[in-house]
């Protein structure tokens, strides 16, 4: 009889930043969690190694313990057949495994999602979607994105990239270009790492002077000194951050329009970092909304929103999951 501790394992795996958590599959306790640097090199299989590497090192110390489930939520998009990132413009590796690698290591149900898609089921199933069918997990953070849940379904999509929702046309006359190519995009004017190019454009609209209109004379500025200037009353910074509020408005009010959720719940670090910032877009919401507006709320996982997801994901796979990645191959 196995009396050790029964472990699941969570990956979070972004762009920049990777997070490995072990939690305990009884009652999804957080037993240990390790952050690192993805790897931008290193072929295929780098960034399973890197997350093996990182359960090993967490396991140190513990008492008996048995593996069995692990979860991803990651970086898309995705191929949800083979459980691997495929072309990714925001890391260099491009093209990655993880399933595959992890359950060869691991020989336990393995399942990968899309990082937003993990931390909606985290919401529905522990967080502010709890008791309810209908529920949006929208990141507002280096990049835009949503995990979907409607009438109890959680949305996956063909190859596991439904609800793109950073792509969304927010300005079909906009001469701002997205990551992805496009024009006029959420995530183009909006994101933590494109805003600045909307700060450029209103530059030139304004009027005014300000230290943040002098210091954006200069170069590129990152979205955490816009926030900053913002919050100490900057001329500037308050137009910009309405303008960025009202394209943010736009982009929530059509979430709102096709999924008609009952509660958003909001992360990722510009939220996260600036919670009065969601006031500001709330505001403007209704300017652009048909149906009913849900109640809107900041995830209480913060950071860990994500390997939260990964976990319930692992633990509890909604059946479509399973039908797609279940079997051990
Ligand atoms: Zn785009």
């Amino acid at each position: 009889m196995v009396t050790g501790l029964r472990i699941v394992v969570a990956a979070d795996v972004g762009a920049t930043k990777t997070r490995v958590a072990l939690f305990n599959s009884a009652d999804v306790g957080l037993v240990g969690k390790a952050v690192f640097s993805t790897p931008q090199e290193g072929g295929e299989d780098a960034v399973a190694n890197a997350i093996i590497k990182a359960f090993r090192s967490l396991v140190e110390g513990l008492p008996e313990h048995e593996v069995v489930a692990v979860g991803v939520g990651t970086i898309g998009p995705l191929d949800i057949r083979e459980g691997r990132v495929v072309n990714s413009p925001n890391i260099k590796l491009g093209s990655f495994d993880l399933r595959k690698p992890l359950q060869e290591y691991f020989r336990a149900p393995t399942y990968v999602v899309n990082d937003c898609v993990a931390a909606v089921y985290a919401e529905y199933l522990s967080g502010a979607g709890l008791g309810k069918k209908n529920v949006v997990y929208l990141t507002l953070s280096s990049g835009i994105g949503a995990g979907v849940i409607v009438d109890g379904h959680l949305l996956l999509g063909k190859d596991g990239n439904a609800h793109e929702v950073g792509h969304i046309v927010v300005s079909y006359d906009s001469d701002i270009r997205c990551g992805c190519g496009g024009l006029g995009h959420w995530e183009g004017m909006a994101s933590g790492n494109n805003l600045w190019k909307l700060i450029e454009k209103l530059r030139v609209r304004w009027g005014g002077t300000s230290e943040l209109y002098e210091i954006s004379a200069e170069g590129p500025v990152p979205a955490a000194k816009l926030f900053e200037y913002w919050k100490r009353g900057d001329e500037f910074a308050s137009y910009v951050i309405k303008e960025l509020a009202r394209i943010n408005a736009a982009g929530v009010a059509s979430v709102i329009n096709v999924y008609d959720p009952e509660v958003i719940s909001f992360g990722g670090s510009i939220i996260l970092n600036n919670p009065e910032f969601l006031k500001v877009i709330q505001e403007f919401v209704k300017d652009y909304v048909i149906n009913r507006v849900p109640e809107f709320t900041i995830t209480r996982f913060g950071d860990d929103v994500v390997v939260y997801g990964a976990a319930f994901i692992a633990l509890k796979p909604p059946q479509e999951l399973v039908e797609i990645q279940g079997r051990l191959r």
